[in-house]
C-alpha cells in the first residue's frame, strides 16, 4: 500500500524519486524557503532572515545560496555551477516581483546587496558588496527617481566596492581620489559634493578600474552578480578569515553562504534612517529597548564614528546623547513598529535580539537579528528576568550564563572606555584589576601599604615567603610560573588579580626597577594589571565594580537546586573560609596547612624544627608551633561550622623553608644554641635539586613522623575544643603525596594513635575524624584500590597529577605552553583545564578502582581544576562528590556544576531521539 502511494508521488514529479537538495533559498513577502535552526547551510544571517519573513516581519527581499555551494565554487576553481545559476536567476525574479523593480531595469532598477553569512558570526572578515544593478544606464533611473545626487554617490559607492573586492584594485587608490575630488572643491565632507561633482567622480573610479583591469567596467548586472558572488566565496579563503578561524577553532570545511538582498536605503533623505537596536540593555540587562539609529545614513555610517548616533528612545540617552532627537520623537509611526517587531522577535527567539534596521521614505525593515553578546552581568539578569517572565525555563537560564565568565562579576574591572598604555602581556592567571605603585619585594609591598599607598608587588616569581607581600598588594605580577604557580594559586585564593609568567620581564631586585620593552618601571611607578586577559599597562586605568544584585543570587539558587556535586573551597584562614561560604561554599576541600607557617612569628619556630639535629630539638620547635596551629584550626572550624574540613598535612619539600641570607641564619642559631657553620651546614644539606620530587609529603611524615603527630594533634585538640564548645564539626586528615600503600597505612595508624591519645586526654569520645589521601601521584592513581584499603576519602590533586603524568613542572611550563595552545597542538593549557585524554583516564581509572574495594569511598578533587567550567563538567561525569576551589570561584563552580547536570539529563533524550 505504502509503496504503491509513494509510486504514484514520484511520478506525478515526473518520475524523478529524489530531487537535488536545494542550494539556493529564496525569502521575502511573508514567506520562506529556509529557517532559523537552517544555520548550517544558510549560515546565521540567512536563517534569522528566512525566520524573519516566516513571522511576517518585513525583510527587504531576497535568497541565500547555501555554504554547500561555497565548498563547490572553490572546488570548482572558481567557478559557480550552471545548476545553481539557474536557481539564482529564478530567485532573482522572484524578488524582482515582491519588491516591484526589475535588475537592469532603466527606469525602475532592483539593486542588491552581496553579503556573507557564515554559521557564525565572523565580523568584517570577509567582502559584501552593495547597490549592485547599477550602471551607466541604470543610474539614471535612479537620479529620476529619487535624485542625481543620491544615485551618483551610490553608483559611486558601488564601483569602489566593486573595483575593490572583485576586482583587486588597490583600495587607496579610490580614497586617494576621493580626497582630491574635496579638496579642489573646496570641501571637507563627502556629503558635500554635489550630484555633478560625484558624477565626474564615477567616471575617474571607472577610469582607475579599467586602467588596473584592462577591461571595461562591467555594465551587464548579471556579470556583476555572477562577479560579487565569486569575491564572496573566494574571501572565505583570505587570509583575514583564515586568521580568524584558526583562532576562534571555525573549521575550514564550513564555508560562507551568500545572502542577496534588495537594497532599501537609509540615505535617501530626511524620512530615511538606519541603525541598531537591543532588545534589552546589553551592558546592564534591563529590560528597555536600547539602541541608535543615524538619519539619512546608510548602515556604515553608523558604526564608521564620523557622526554622532542619535538614541532611539529616552532609555537609551547618555551623557553625551542628552539633547539629541530620539527615533521615537522624530520618526513615532516606524519606532512604533520598531516596538512592535522586537517584542515579537525576543518572543520568537526567546533570547535578547540585536537588529538592524533601515527605514526608507518613512517605512521600516529589518536587515538583521541575531542573539546580542552581553556583558556577564547583563547576562545574569537577563536570564533570570526571562525566567521569571516564563519566556525560559530556570534550567535554561542557568545554561544560559558563561560559568567562566562570572570570575568577572566578582571583581573590580578595566573601565572598558578608558585609554590603556599596554606594555606586557603574561598569563591571566587570577582575575580582576588591580591598579598601583610597583614594588619590587613583599617588604617594601607590605611598608607602602602600611603607609596607605596601593601597590602593585612585581617578582620574578613568588615563594611563600612573599604571603605577606602579596596581602598586602592590590595585584600581583610575576616574570615566571604558570597557572599553578605559587603566585597564580595564592593570588586566586585571596581573590587578587594576578598576571603570572610574563616572559618580557626583566626584573632586577639590586636597583627595584623592571624593563619591558621600551619601558623602564621604576618602584613607585604606577601599573596596572589586567588579570582577567593577562595584560599589563603603564600608568592608571580606571577600574569599575560590578554589581552583583538580586539576579546573581536567584541564578545560584536554581543552580544549587539542579547541580547533584558538590562545591567546597580551597582555604587556609578562617577569613578565607567566611569569604567562601558567603559565595555558598559547602566545606572545606583543602587547607594547605603550610601556608600558616610562614608568617613572621612562626617561620623561626619552624625553621628551627626544621634544622634540629635531634628528636628532642625538633620535638621542642614543635611545641612552640602545637598551640599556634590548634587556634589556627579551632578558627576555620568555626568559620566552617556545619560543614567538613579537609586539613591537609605538611606538603611542601622543607627546601622551601631554608634560611636565606646569613641574618636568618643567625636568628635560627641563637634560638637554637647552635652556631652558625653548623646551621648552615645542615641548611646547605637539605637542599635538592628537584624539590617538586623531593622531600615533601608524606615523606616528610616517614622521616619525621613527629611532625605529622604534632599536626594531627592540633587537629584532634581543636575539634574537641570546638565539639565541648557546641559546634558541629567533621575533620577530615588528608595525607599529600601518597603513592605507595604501605605510606598511607603507616601513617593512618600515626595519626589513629595520636588522636587517640587526644580522646584519652581530651574525655571527648565522640570525636570522630575521616582520614584520607590525596592522589595526585600517577602511581597512586593506578593503584587506588590497595590505596583505597586505608583511606576513608580521595581527593584528587590534579596540579600534581598533570604535573607527573604529563612530565610539565607547573611552576616553568607557562613559558612554553602557550606555544602549544597558539599552534593548536594543544586546545587548552592543561594546567587550566583538565586534559580529559590522559589525566582525566587516571582519575576515572582511580574512581573504579577505589570505589571497587570501598563502595561509600568520599571522592573530591582540589587541583585549580577544581575552579574551571569545562573541568568540574568532566568531574561530575567522572562521578565525584565534591569539587574544591578558590574562595571567589566557588559561584562559577556551582553554575558550572549545575550545567552538568543539566547536560547529562538530556544526553539519555538525545541519544534516543537520534536512534
Ligand atoms: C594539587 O597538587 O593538585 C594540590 C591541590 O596540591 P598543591 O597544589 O598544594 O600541590
Ligand atoms: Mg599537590
Amino acid at each position: 500500500m505504502t509503496v504503491r502511494k509513494k509510486k504514484k508521488t514520484a511520478a506525478k514529479k515526473g518520475g524523478s524519486a529524489k530531487r537535488a537538495p536545494r542550494k539556493v533559498f529564496s525569502f521575502g513577502g511573508g514567506k520562506a524557503h529556509g529557517k532559523a535552526d537552517m544555520r548550517e547551510i544558510l549560515g546565521g544571517k540567512g536563517a534569522n532572515l528566512a525566520e524573519m519573513s516566516r513571522l511576517g516581519i518585513p525583510v527587504p527581499s531576497g535568497f541565500t545560496i547555501s555554504t554547500e555551494v561555497c565548498a563547490e565554487y572553490n572546488r570548482l576553481g572558481g567557478r559557480l555551477p550552471a545548476t545553481v545559476k539557474k536557481d539564482v536567476l529564478k530567485a532573482l525574479s522572484a524578488v524582482e516581483g515582491i519588491m516591484g523593480a526589475t535588475f537592469g531595469d532603466a527606469k525602475n532598477p532592483l539593486l542588491v546587496s552581496v553579503r556573507s553569512g557564515s554559521r557564525v558570526s565572523m565580523p568584517g572578515m570577509m567582502d559584501t558588496v552593495l547597490n549592485l544593478g547599477l550602471n551607466d544606464e541604470t543610474v539614471q533611473g535612479l537620479a529620476d527617481r529619487v535624485d542625481e545626487r543620491f544615485a551618483y554617490d551610490s553608483y559611486r559607492r558601488f564601483v569602489q566596492m566593486y573595483g575593490d573586492v572583485v576586482l583587486e584594485v588597490d583600495h587607496d587608490r579610490f580614497e586617494s581620489r576621493l580626497e582630491e575630488a574635496k579638496r579642489e572643491r573646496g570641501v571637507s565632507l563627502d556629503t558635500e559634493l554635489d550630484g555633478q561633482a560625484l558624477r565626474e567622480l564615477v567616471a575617474e573610479f571607472i577610469e582607475i578600474v579599467e586602467e588596473h583591469t584592462g577591461q571595461p567596467f562591467p555594465q551587464d548586472p548579471r556579470e556583476q552578480l555572477w562577479g560579487a558572488v565569486g569575491a564572496v566565496f573566494r574571501s572565505w579563503e583570505n587570509n583575514r578569515a583564515r586568521t580568524y578561524r584558526r583562532l576562534n577553532d571555525i573549521p575550514e570545511q564550513w564555508g560562507t553562504a551568500v545572502n542577496v538582498q534588495a537594497m532599501v536605503f537609509g540615505n535617501m533623505g530626511d524620512d530615511c534612517a538606519t541603525g541598531v537596536a537591543f532588545t534589552r540593555n546589553p551592558s546592564t540587562g534591563e529590560k528597555a529597548f536600547y539602541g541608535e539609529y543615524l538619519k539619512n545614513a546608510q548602515g556604515e555610517d553608523v558604526v564608521a564614528g564620523t557622526r554622532t548616533p542619535q538614541p532611539i528612545n529616552a532609555a537609551s540617552r547618555t551623557r553625551d546623547t542628552q539633547h539629541l532627537p530620539t527615533l521615537e520623537g522624530e520618526m513615532p509611526k516606524a519606532y512604533r513598529e520598531l516596538v512592535r517587531i522586537y517584542k515579537k522577535l525576543e518572543k520568537h527567539y526567546r533570547d535578547m535580539q540585536d537588529v538592524e534596521f533601515t527605514i526608507q521614505s518613512g517605512v521600516l525593515w529589518m536587515l538583521q537579528t541575531r542573539n546580542g553578546k552581553r556583558t556577564t552581568q547583563a547576562a545574569v539578569r537577563i536570564a533570570v528576568e526571562m525566567a521569571q517572565e516564563r519566556l525560559i525555563t530556570r534550567a535554561e537560564a542557568v545554561q544560559r550564563v558563561d560559568a567562566s565568565s562570572l570570575d568577572q562579576l566578582l571583581h573590580p574591572m578595566l573601565d572598558r572606555d578608558a585609554e590603556r598604555h599596554l606594555i606586557a602581556r603574561g598569563l591571566p592567571a587570577s582575575p580582576g584589576a588591580a591598579v598601583g605603585s610597583a614594588v619590587f619585594s613583599a617588604d617594601r609591598a607590605e611598608e607602602k601599604a602600611k603607609a596607605g599607598e596601593k601597590v602593585v608587588l612585581v617578582r620574578i616569581e613568588t615563594s611563600p615567603e612573599d604571603i605577606h607581600g602579596m596581602d598586602a598588594a592590590e595585584g600581583i605580577l610575576t616574570a615566571r610560573g604558570g597557572m599553578t604557580s605559587h603566585a597564580a594559586v595564592v593570588a586566586r585564593g585571596m581573590g587578587k588579580s594576578c598576571v603570572a609568567g610574563c616572559g618580557d620581564l626583566q626584573i632586577d631586585y639590586g636597583s627595584a626597577r623592571m624593563v619591558v620593552g621600551d619601558a623602564v618601571v621604576e618602584e613607585g611607578d604606577i601599573i596596572t594589571l589586567d588579570g582577567g586577559t593577562g595584560e599589563v599597562m603603564l600608568g592608571k586605568v580606571d577600574t569599575v565594580t560590578p554589581e552583583l544584585g538580586g539576579a546573581f543570587s536567584d541564578l545560584m539558587r536554581w543552580a544549587d537546586r539542579i547541580r547533584k556535586i558538590r562545591v567546597r573551597t580551597n582555604a587556609d584562614t578562617p577569613q578565607d573560609a567566611k569569604v567562601a561560604r558567603e559565595f555558598g561554599a559547602e566545606g572545606i576541600g583543602l587547607c594547605r596547612t603550610e601556608h600558616m607557617f610562614f608568617e613572621p612569628n612562626r617561620i623561626l619556630a619552624m625553621r628551627e624544627m626544621i634544622l634540629a639535629s635531634s628528636v628532642g630539638e625538633r620535638e621542642a620547635a614543635l611545641a612552640k608551633l602545637l598551640p599556634m596551629q590548634r587556634g589556627d584550626f579551632l578558627g576555620i572550624f568555626r568559620a566552617m561550622e556545619g560543614f567538613p574540613v579537609t586539613i591537609r598535612l605538611l606538603d611542601p619539600p622543607l627546601h622551601e623553608f631554608l634560611p636565606r641570607g646569613d641574618d636568618e641564619i643567625r636568628l635560627i642559631a641563637e634560638s637554637l644554641g647552635s652556631n652558625v657553620a653548623v646551621v648552615r651546614a645542615k641548611a646547605e644539606s637539605l637542599h635538592e635539586s628537584n624539590p617538586m620530587l623531593g622531600h615533601r609529603g608524606c615523606r616528610l611524615g616517614i622521616s619525621y613522623p613527629e611532625i605529622y603527630a604534632m599536626q594531627v594533634r592540633a587537629i584532634a585538640e581543636a575539634a574537641s575544643e570546638a565539639v565541648e564548645l557546641g559546634l558541629k564539626v567533621k575533620p577530615e586528615i588528608m595525607i599529600p603525596l601518597v603513592a605507595n600503600p604501605g605510606e598511607l597505612k603507616r601513617l593512618r595508624t600515626l595519626a589513629e594513635d595520636t588522636i587517640q591519645e587526644v580522646r584519652e586526654a581530651t574525655g571527648v569520645s565522640r570525636l570522630r575524624l575521616a582520614i584520607g589521601t590525596m592522589i595526585e601521584v600517577p602511581r597512586a592513581a593506578l593503584t587506588a584500590d590497595a590505596i583505597a584499603e586505608h583511606a576513608d576519602f580521595f581527593s584528587f590533586g590534579t596540579n600534581d597529577l598533570t604535573q607527573m603524568a604529563y612530565g610539565l613542572s607547573r611552576d616553568d611550563a607557562g613559558n612554553f605552553l602557550v606555544d602549544y595552545v597558539s599552534t593548536g597542538i594543544l586546545e587548552d593549557d592543561p594546567f587550566v583545564t583538565i586534559d580529559v585524554e590522559g589525566i582525566g583516564r587516571l582519575v576515572e581509572r582511580a574512581v573504579e578502582l577505589g570505589r571497587k574495594v570501598r563502595p561509600g569511598l568520599k571522592l573530591g578533587i582540589c587541583g585549580e581544576h577544581g575552579g574551571d567550567p569545562r573541568s568540574v563538567k568532566f568531574f561530575a561525569r567522572a562521578g565525584l562528590d565534591y569539587v574544591s576551589c578558590s574562595p571567589y570561584r566557588v559561584p562559577l563552580a556551582r553554575l558550572a556544576a549545575a550545567q552538568a547536570a543539566i547536560e547529562m539529563a538530556e544526553e539519555p533524550a538525545r541519544r534516543s531521539k537520534k536512534r
